[in-house]
């Protein structure tokens, strides 16, 4: 079995978990409630997408933003 040389710094460990922080989700106001979707998705709130209403509104759909 393989086996480390060394022991894994603390240094070490933080230079590697610097890229471990997860980033914001890409996020837009919807243009007919105002309410945060995301981009290129229908949104979960009115059901509106580019303008015009494409599903039931108020229905719970995948995808609501957290912020
Ligand atoms: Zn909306």
């Amino acid at each position: 079995m393989a086996v480390p040389k060394r022991k894994t710094t603390p240094s070490r460990a933080g230079m590697r978990r610097s890229h471990h922080a997860l980033r914001a989700e890409a996020h837009n106001e919807c243009s007919n409630c105002g309410e945060l979707k995301r981009p290129h998705h229908v949104c979960p709130q009115c059901g509106h997408y580019d303008g015009r209403e494409v599903s039931t509104a108020g229905r719970a759909l995948k995808g609501t933003v957290r912020v």
